[in-house]
């Protein structure tokens, strides 16, 4: 066989031209092997691995050409490859791997090795010996036998899937039952990727009590053949003796998991499979089961297998059920959720009111970097190839709450080969403080959260920087009280100063006027970020105290500013730049700082470049969230739901540092009327501070929380008064000159527009009606249908934040490159800042480019956030675009026939200026936040969104069956781009509400740590139909070209997908006799669905004095 590579070849290169398959000194083969096989291996990949070069980072790494030329060579013998912590021994002979099992008991034997990979990376498991046996042929066959298929234990779960896929097509149809419920569990079963390698006994051995498949098998019935060196095989049944505690089995220590023999099913069983969680997709299971049975002849049944995962340290037969609930069942339990065809539709309309020439603002125009990211062209921070000095740097954070900082131990970390450098707060040359109420650069003394940033340990390279952070010894004195939810923090009156308060009209008076009034609590959790792109940060010292910075920030000037104060250096000799961040949602607001500093401060001591990019671990554990909030509630009301009095106390979850807390409450509660007229209201908001790590921006914050509570509060009174939601709403919306609490037009004739039309695009009142009918026919899956209106201010609420510069060069070629103070994050904002230059300047937008956003070429830059950058940004473009029309007006004047590259041309040759800044501020806004009067708004956006949703009542599931957004935008500058913004944001308010689940324990440890234990919505929770309306004909003279800001707005539309799942719940609970007021928080998740349905079995279910135990968990 030739290689691809011609004449480049490895094989024809001298040493170290080769492209590298591993690199050091430290990995070698050794020849000590374990048999005479191991020693043959070295000749194989001995002499060639110690004879290559070093990997270069600067080389594009390829697969290893001689690897696919000799691969028969290589699959044939035994490895064995010695690393410094680690041996890999690969043998190719069940005699072989018998032997090593007696040899090394402890050892790990793996195949895909996704269990023990994870160990070793997040549960600082060491494994000395790994055993790879994905080839030794006896574990890797599969065959047909009398009983059913017997496949080896290495067989891969995609193999596995494939193979009972076309026995299931080929066999009669009751011998496949359990083939097929296998086959069903293999779908949800993690990813592709991880089936591709995973296997059927790494599965079984690892013994998890989630395993999804160890209940299939159970029930099943099916056997293993265990072998050892000395005692040979032996057949076991999988029983309930065969998982014995927590991660055991009944296999010796001695013996291995040869193969399996999955049965057939016969004629007369049949078989079930169930697994619960989270999200449908690639997530591990709270429960699941496997269940077998048989019938008699008379359909009696006369065997049943019940085998639970999820409910205990190891696997449960329920063996009162299987021997005593034999009976009859409601069938309709048993049907599944609906499903159809996904559709989706999105109406743009042909709404544009502007008057056109070349331009293309208002046209669908795919995204400016589409290409370059769909293709993985795109160029990421973590993507910029490295300097040949540069290195690494990973974080040391504090392992306690609460704690004060008694020793470090650097020693041991330094002593690795390959460490460069402890960095702590004696190395920051400036303040060591990242200002803006945030904390220090690096703690000192004491540390006040999980997560707390203490040190940075540089090598050269991430993985040795990571390892060796580990390696910190760090000895604490514990603090106390911990405070780490809302409860705790009122409990140790843990407050920042500086409560909100405002009060309108008469509170006492409202409450007198009302008929009923109703007290309540209600809160909704924190959501992570997630973005793809963890934080990450490359530092390069130059010459005299310069540094240039590349950070994935929303905040480039943020960043800058906090920089050049730890170094003790002006601003000017720090220059931050950003070409595009993968994700931001407010999470790289202030909070890249928090990495971005110390990777300045490291650069800044070596004089090297430095590279700090966060695994989604370290992202998640040193970054906050979005801010967790608790209101208590006393609302007045009249018969027909009208709201006369709210007083309300609202608590958020601020965390260890204040950061942004107080402008997300202050937020908050410019939200708190939703779209409704309370004429009599009191609020009081606190921000708790709590030993958990600094809450933050996130998209809609603080408005998503102070609507979830207007909305809850509706719902409420609601189900009080035993009325439709709908009409309670109708009868508090605001009117067309009504006036919010503060003093700003409430726009209620936009808000009724949206409304109607939501009405009418979705057909609520006859979908009602079918909802309604369905839930009287079905007693354990329900439909549930909401409709909610949506309305949220634009601006920053400091109102001098309302600003954005922008600088508009032409070169002589007639090419535009714009540069601007926003950042791109996907958003589009670049898109549309293009489309707005090219139909001020009147030349195609092919002309026009935005390369990066940086603090050397637009100074000063406010936060890429609050919905505004479309309106600040694109109007300080236009600014930029007017000023050189003006400068080019002579020349076209002089040369009316002359194409736009020759007036560029003329323009130069007569000496005009070919570059011009641009400035824009948002006229007429601001207000007194003490008094909570003024316009703290330059207008609003408003939606309006109907939902219809299928639970399950007996497991919490659901589906969203369909559901439709109406937006007004405005004239939108570009409808493809806010309808991705649309559906994107509707999606991750769906995430927040019923589906993302923070875990933190009582002593502030974060559990939730990535894509694992963490689940965002997945394909399998977009809704089966989605449509997406933008309202026509609704100019917005106060926005850039007629426009609204639409990033956050539109995470609002994803109330009615909560409150669906709640008019679901009621319907569960008429059935049951339950009180059709009951309480729902945020994230509703399977347990609280299925709790809230309240019927005869969850009320066997005992109430737990929550003071008797201590949880694994806490609601922050
Ligand atoms: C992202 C992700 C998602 C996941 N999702 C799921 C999920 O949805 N459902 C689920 O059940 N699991 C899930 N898992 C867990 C894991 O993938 C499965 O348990 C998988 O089947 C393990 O197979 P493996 O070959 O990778 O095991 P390995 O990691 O290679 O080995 C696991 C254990 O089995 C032992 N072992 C392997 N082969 C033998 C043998 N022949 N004889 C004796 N001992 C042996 C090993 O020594 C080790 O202790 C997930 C894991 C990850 C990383």
């Amino acid at each position: 066989m030739t290689c691809a590579m011609g004449s480049q070849c490895c094989k024809n290169l001298t040493n170290g031209d080769a492209h590298t398959i591993a690199n050091n000194n430290s990995t070698d083969v050794v020849q000590n092997g374990i048999e005479e096989t191991a020693t043959q291996s070295l000749e194989v990949l001995g002499p060639k691995l110690s004879s290559l070069r070093p990997y270069y980072p600067t080389q594009e790494p390829i697969f290893p050409p001689d690897l696919k030329i000799n691969h028969k060579e290589y699959h044939g013998a035994t490895v064995k490859i010695c690393g410094p912590r680690v041996t890999w021994i690969r043998p190719i002979s069940l005699d072989e791997m018998l032997q090593l099992k007696k040899q090394f008991p402890k050892a790990r034997f793996v195949v895909g090795n996704t269990e023990i990979g994870i160990e070793t990376k997040f549960k600082n498991q060491s494994y000395p010996i790994i055993v790879s046996s994905t080839h030794v042929p006896e574990l890797t066959y599969i065959q047909d036998t009398d009983q059913g298929l017997q496949v080896g234990g290495s067989v891969t779960l995609s193999q596995l899937d494939g193979e009972l896929k076309q026995r299931v097509r080929t066999l009669p149809e009751f011998k496949t039952r359990i083939f097929s419920e296998v086959v069903e569990m293999l779908k949800w079963f993690a990813s592709q990727q991880i089936r591709n390698v995973a296997s059927i006994s790494g599965n079984i051995i690892t013994a998890s009590p989630i395993s999804d498949l160890n209940p299939l098998l159970v029930a099943a019935g099916a056997t293993v053949q265990a072998m050892s060196k000395d005692r040979g095989c032996r057949t076991l049944t999988m029983d309930k003796d065969f998982f014995c505690g927590y991660r055991q089995t009944a296999l010796a220590p001695d013996e291995i998991l040869v193969s399996v023999v999955i049965p057939f099913s016969k004629s007369n069983e049949y078989f079930g499979g169930f697994k619960q969680c989270n999200r449908k997709e690639d997530d591990i299971s709270m429960v699941n089961a496997g269940m077998l049975v048989r019938l008699s002849e008379d359909w009696e049944v006369n065997k049943l297998v019940l085998a639970y995962g999820g409910m205990g340290p190891a696997l449960v037969l329920a063996r009162s059920t299987m021997e005593t609930a034999i009976g009859h069942s409601d069938l309709s339990a048993l049907q599944p959720m609906d499903s159809q065809e996904l559709k989706t539709m999105q109406v743009v309309g042909a709404q544009d009111s502007r008057s056109k020439v070349t331009d293309c603002v208002g046209q669908i125009i795919p995204h400016k970097a589409a290409l370059q990211q769909s293709t993985g062209q795109a160029v990421y921070v973590d993507d910029m190839v490295p300097t040949q000095d540069e290195v690494h740097m990973a974080l040391v954070t504090s392992t306690k709450a609460y704690a004060k900082i008694l020793t470090i131990d650097h020693s041991a970390a330094l002593a690795v080969p390959g460490v460069v450098d402890y960095i702590s707060a004696k190395d920051v040359p400036g303040q060591n403080s990242l200002q803006s109420q945030m904390d220090s650069v690096f703690s000192e003394d004491e540390v006040t959260c999980q997560g707390h940033i203490i040190g940075a340990v540089v090598a050269d390279s991430a993985d040795v920087a990571r390892r060796a952070a580990k390696m910190i010894k760090i000895e604490y004195e514990d603090k106390s009280p911990i405070v780490i939810t809302i409860e705790d923090a009122i409990k140790h009156s843990s407050f920042y100063t500086g409560e909100r308060r405002i009060s309108t009209g008469n509170l006492e008076a409202g409450f007198a006027a009302s008929t009923f009034t109703l007290t309540g609590e209600i809160r909704l959790n924190g959501q992570n970020h997630f973005y793809l792109e963890t934080i990450a940060t490359r530092a390069l010292p130059g010459e005299a105290g310069e540094m240039e910075v590349f950070c994935s920030t929303q905040h480039p000037n943020c960043v800058q500013e906090k920089i050049a104060n730890a170094l003790g250096l002006p601003s000017n000799k720090i220059v931050v730049r950003t070409k595009r961040m993968g994700g931001g949602f407010g999470g790289k607001e202030t909070q890249s700082a928090l990495s971005a500093v110390p990777c300045a401060v490291a650069a800044h001591k070596l004089q090297r470049p430095v590279r700090c990019v966060l695994d989604r671990d370290e992202d998640m554990i040193t970054t906050g969230n979005r801010h967790p909030f608790l209101a208590k509630y006393k609302v007045g009301f009249s018969p027909d739901g009208k709201l006369h009095a709210l007083d309300l106390e609202l608590y958020s979850n601020a965390g260890n540092s204040l950061d942004l807390s107080f402008a997300v409450a202050e937020r908050a509660i410019l939200q708190i009327d939703s779209c409704y007229k309370v004429e009599n209201l009191r609020i009081v908001a606190k921000c708790c501070k709590t030993n958990i790590m600094s809450n933050t921006a996130f998209r809609g914050f603080g408005g998503i929380q102070g609507t979830f509570i207007a909305e809850a509060i509706q719902e409420d009174v609601a189900e009080y008064l035993g009325i439709e939601p709908f009409k309670v709403r109708e009868a508090n919306f605001f009117h067309k000159t009504d006036l919010t609490y503060y003093g700003m037009n409430a726009g209620g004739d936009s808000v009724r527009r949206c409304w109607n039309m939501c009405l009418d695009k979705s057909d609520y009142f006859r979908r009602r009606a079918l909802v309604d009918q369905y839930n009287r026919e079905n007693r354990w899956k329900k439909k549930g249908l909401a409709i909610t209106p949506v309305r949220f201010g634009i601006a920053f609420l400091q109102s001098f934040m309302n600003q954005g510069g922008a600088l508009v060069h032409i070169y002589t070629d007639g090419s535009v490159l714009v540069t601007h103070g926003g950042t791109e994050m996907g958003q589009g904002l670049h898109t549309k800042v293009i489309q707005m230059a090219s139909e001020t300047l009147k030349i195609p937008m092919s002309l026009i480019h935005i390369s990066e956003t940086a603090t050397n070429t637009v100074p000063n830059a406010l936060a890429t956030a609050a919905s505004v950058s479309t309106d600040l940004y694109g109007l300080a473009v236009k600014v930029a675009c007017e000023t050189l029309n003006k400068r080019l007006e002579p020349i076209k004047a002089k040369h009316p026939h002359a194409i736009w590259e020759e007036i560029i041309a003329a323009a130069f040759r007569d000496g005009i200026s070919l570059s011009a800044t641009g400035f824009y501020k948002t006229p007429g806004i601001g207000i007194n936040m003490n008094t909570m009067k003024g316009i703290p708004f330059a207008y609003f956006t408003f939606g309006a969104a109907c939902t219809e949703l299928q639970i399950d009542c007996l497991t919490g599931d659901h589906k969203l069956l369909r559901t439709d957004l109406v937006m007004d935008v405005g004239d939108s500058v570009n409808p493809a781009i806010d309808v991705g913004q649309i559906e994107g944001a509707f999606t991750q308010g769906y995430g927040l509400l019923l589906l993302e689940d923070i875990k933190v324990t009582p002593d502030g440890a974060h559990l939730t740590r990535g894509p694992g234990n963490y689940k965002i919505p997945s394909f399998g929770n977009i809704a089966s139909e989605m449509n997406v309306y933008l309202v026509p004909d609704s100019p917005n003279p106060s926005g850039a070209f007629f426009s609204r800001g639409v990033g956050e707005p539109p995470l609002l539309l994803a109330l009615s997908a909560f409150f669906a799942a709640k008019d679901a719940i009621r319907a569960a609970r008429e059935d049951s006799g339950a009180s059709p007021r009951f309480r729902l928080d945020c994230p509703a998740l399977p347990q609280h669905i299925r709790m809230a349905c309240a019927d005869e079995i969850s009320k066997r279910f005992p109430q737990v004095d929550p003071a008797s135990y201590r949880p694994w968990t806490v609601d922050l």
